[in-house]
């Protein structure tokens, strides 16, 4: 069976969960078709409707009044006694702030390895053990790894990187209530008020249009520019991390590797080249178009539209368009 761990912030589902509830569902055809999922809170049973949707076959609704507002000690022992009563196969989290805090401790507590960060997951036909795949050696190589002895089978994903399935709204699956055993010696941090930080931008993952910039942009005041033709697009803007190391962006609107990996319907590349690392963030867009004034620029091979030239003419005249229709 696969575990798939949902997190949920104030009652609300991250996409995350749901984009690997249906990774696990195509890996468990491989498998013995079971992909049970897990959420954990307080007076939160309403979600399971929202996961029934995704295709999982069982839900574990993990409720605790100590689990109302989240504690890495609170949800990592609330998790263990979950996977200890279930023993999943393969258990899978998001690589949020929070699955990257519970994953390596879920992992030593239960004995087994985890994989962090992967890019893809599979199923090897002959041992039937998950292959997960990461970027290793500061991304120059990917890594294919294994857990050959200990269960579950851990890894961490980064959201975005499996697309987010179709829901089915007939689709109802009747969710099991988990009541874990905790007392309030077992939480060593309390947490007493919580501050939503600001953002003057959206998550640059819910954008469907994305106005991304790199070093060729030049300067904090030319991705002016790039804000106003996103705007106009009903967008958002990105960048490339050097044009985050350039202090032109703040890092949460980096793209990449070690980024945000982003899936939008539309995505301007203007100013980048294309490594790598930033290809891995966003080369599942829908359509790309890229515009750099080098024909030879990786990122011009990968795009639907590759536009040759001195961007800030044609983001100028791009933006008089746009003012017109
Ligand atoms: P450059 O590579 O310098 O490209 C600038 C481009 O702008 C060039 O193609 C140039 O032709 C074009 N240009 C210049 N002037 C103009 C103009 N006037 N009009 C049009 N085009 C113009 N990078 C990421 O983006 N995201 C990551 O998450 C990330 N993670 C990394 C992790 C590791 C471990 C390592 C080693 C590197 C990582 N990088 C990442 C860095 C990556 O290797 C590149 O250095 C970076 O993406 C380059 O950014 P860029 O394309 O903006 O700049």
């Amino acid at each position: 069976m696969i575990m798939v761990y949902c997190e949920q912030r104030n009652g609300e589902l991250l996409n995350v969960g749901l984009e690997l509830i249906g990774k696990a569902v195509e890996l468990s055809k491989d498998l013995d078709g079971e992909v049970t999922a897990v959420v954990c809170g307080n007076k939160i049973t309403q979600l399971s409707d929202k996961i029934s949707q995704y295709g999982a076959t069982r839900i574990i609704i993990v409720e605790h009044p100590l689990l109302e507002k989240y504690t890495v000690d609170a949800y990592t022992e609330a998790l263990y006694q979950v996977i200890t009563s279930e023993n999943p196969d393969i258990l899978l989290l998001g690589a949020t702030l929070t699955g990257r805090e519970l994953g390596p401790r879920l992992a030593a507590r239960l004995r087994t390895g985890l994989t962090a960060d992967c890019t893809n997951l599979e199923i090897d036909p002959e041992s039937k053990l998950l292959l997960m795949t990461r970027p290793a050696f500061g991304g120059n190589l990917m890594a294919t790894i294994i857990c050959p002895e200990r269960r579950p089978q851990m890894a961490t994903i980064r959201p975005g990187v499996f697309p987010l399935p179709k829901p089915d709204t007939q689709r109802e699956v009747e969710a099991y209530v988990f009541t874990p055993k905790l007392s309030e010696e077992d939480i060593k941090v309390k947490v007493q008020q919580i501050i939503a930080k600001v953002r003057k931008h959206k998550d640059i993952t819910a954008e469907k249009i994305i106005v991304a910039g790199g070093r060729g942009v030049g300067s904090k005041e030319n991705f002016e520019l790039l804000e106003e033709l996103a705007e106009l697009l009903g967008g958002g803007i990105a960048g490339s991390r050097a044009a985050v190391d350039e202090g032109w962006l703040p890092k949460d609107l980096q793209v990449g590797q070690t980024g945000k990996v982003v899936r939008p319907k539309l995505y301007i590349a203007i100013g980048i080249s294309g490594a790598i690392q930033h290809l891995a963030g966003m080369q599942e867009s829908e359509y790309i178009i890229a515009i750099n004034k080098d024909p030879e620029a990786p990122i011009m091979k990968i795009a639907d539209l590759a536009i040759v030239g001195d961007w800030k003419p044609i983001v100028r005249r791009l933006i008089q368009q746009l003012k017109q229709t």
